[in-house]
This record gives structure tokens, C-alpha cells and sequence, in this order.
């Protein structure tokens, strides 16, 4: 069984989607980390993300591996575990300008696609509903006013020591939602027949409770 919960930045899919993966005992895939990863490791070897010829180099001889390590998510690239440092803020906007370039969605997506064949699995992003597992058993869209999430980014980033200021955080949480919205390879869209869930004024328990009742039985 596969479950896909796509949606914008800071809309608390990942922190929902573990929750649910954790009841139902489903492994979970954040693929939103395998972009930041890529970006993360073009910008370490100093190549541009927008220099599409040079990110499709890099892509030959990339070797990505995700695990899971006390219940969080792994992620390496060619042998080095990136997953410390894909969650800063700068490598955001890095990770939405390279998931344009289709063979790098290509790459992940083929990737995506094996892990959700087998095993049951919660996979949340931007495409997951539209792209890559159309035919998912369950689908869901989840969404917030722009103030709401970056209001959330700006706490979760300054709990792990990044002190950034809101208005910045709103801005590119907006031009990284249009940058998805509006890429023309599988943008982030509302999936065909996916539930579509504001958590503007909801609780995270409230959310969970909410998809429960479509996937807990
Ligand atoms: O979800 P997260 O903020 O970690 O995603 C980082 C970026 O990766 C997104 O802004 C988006 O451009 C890209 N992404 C994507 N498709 C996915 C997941 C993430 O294009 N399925």
C-alpha cells in the first residue's frame, strides 16, 4: 500500500507523514531530501544548480543511498552521509532550483518508484501524487497560508541554532512555491481525486486524526 501526501514547504507533511508512517507501520520517504541532497552535494563539488549540463554530469556517477537510522531518515551521496547539512536554509531555494532540471527528477523518481514497490510506504513531496505513484492507494494535499508556514520554518530553523528573520523566511517560502508551482516538469499540483487538508488552524493531531480516518483501519 502507498500513501502520498504532496504540498508546499512548511505545510507539516513530513512531521504528519511520520506520525502516520509510525501507527501504521509503513517506512517512510521524505523526497524532498533526495533534491536537497543533490543540491547539497552540486553546490559542495562548486558546481552551479543552474548550470544544467554540469548538474547532468555530476548525475553519472551519483550514488544515492537512503536508510533509516534511530527512526529518522538517512540520506548519502557517493558514501558521505549529507544529512546533517540538508536542512539549512540556503540549501532550500539550491534544492527547488535544481529539482527543474528533469534528469535529476528522472533519477530520483526512478528511485522513488523501487522503494514504493517494496515496501508499504508514506512518501511525502511535490510530486508523489501527480508523478510519481499516480495510482497511489491514498492521496493527500496539504496546504497552509504563506504566514502560517513560514512562521513554522522560522521556529524549526531556530531551534536547531539558525536565527533567520520572518519577512526573509516568507519571501523564499513565496518565490520557492512559485519556483515549484510553475516548473514545467511535474510541478507541484493538487493530485487528481487527493483530499485536500488546510492545516492553517490545525494542530498536527488534529491533521493525523483527519488522514487516520481515510487510512487507519
Ligand atoms: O520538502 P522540501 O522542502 O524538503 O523540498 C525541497 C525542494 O525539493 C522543494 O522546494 C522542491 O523544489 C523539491 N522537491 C520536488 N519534488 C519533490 C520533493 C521536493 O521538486 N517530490
Amino acid at each position: 500500500m502507498n500513501i502520498t501526501i504532496d504540498g508546499p514547504g512548511g505545510s507539516g507533511k513530513s512531521t504528519v507523514a511520520k506520525l502516520i508512517a509510525k501507527k501504521l507501520s509503513f517506512s517512510y520517504l521524505d523526497t524532498g531530501a533526495m533534491y536537497r541532497a543533490i543540491a547539497y552535494y552540486a553546490l559542495k563539488k562548486g558546481v552551479s544548480v543552474e548550470d544544467e549540463a554540469k548538474v547532468i554530469a555530476l548525475l553519472e556517477n551519483l550514488d544515492m543511498k537512503l536508510w533509516e537510522e534511530n527512526g529518522i531518515q538517512q540520506v548519502s551521496v557517493n558514501g558521505e552521509n549529507v544529512t546533517p547539512y540538508i536542512r539549512e536554509h540556503n540549501i532550500s531555494m539550491a534544492a527547488s532550483t535544481i529539482s527543474k532540471i528533469p534528469a535529476v527528477r528522472i533519477k530520483l523518481v526512478e528511485l522513488q518508484r523501487k522503494i514504493a514497490s517494496i515496501t508499504d510506504c508514506i512518501m511525502d513531496g511535490r510530486d508523489c501524487g501527480s508523478f510519481v505513484l499516480p495510482d497511489a492507494d491514498y492521496k493527500f494535499y496539504m496546504t497552509a497560508s504563506s504566514d502560517v508556514r513560514a512562521e513554522r520554518r522560522r521556529k524549526e530553523l531556530a531551534l536547531k541554532g539558525e536565527e533567520i528573520p520572518f519577512d526573509e523566511i516568507k519571501k523564499d517560502i513565496e518565490a520557492r512555491d512559485k519556483q515549484d508551482m510553475t516548473r514545467k516538469f511535474a510541478p507541484l499540483v493538487i493530485p487528481e481525486k487527493a483530499v485536500v487538508i488546510d492545516t492553517s488552524d490545525m494542530t498536527i493531531e488534529q491533521v493525523v486524526d483527519l488522514i487516520c480516518q481515510y487510512v487507519c483501519r
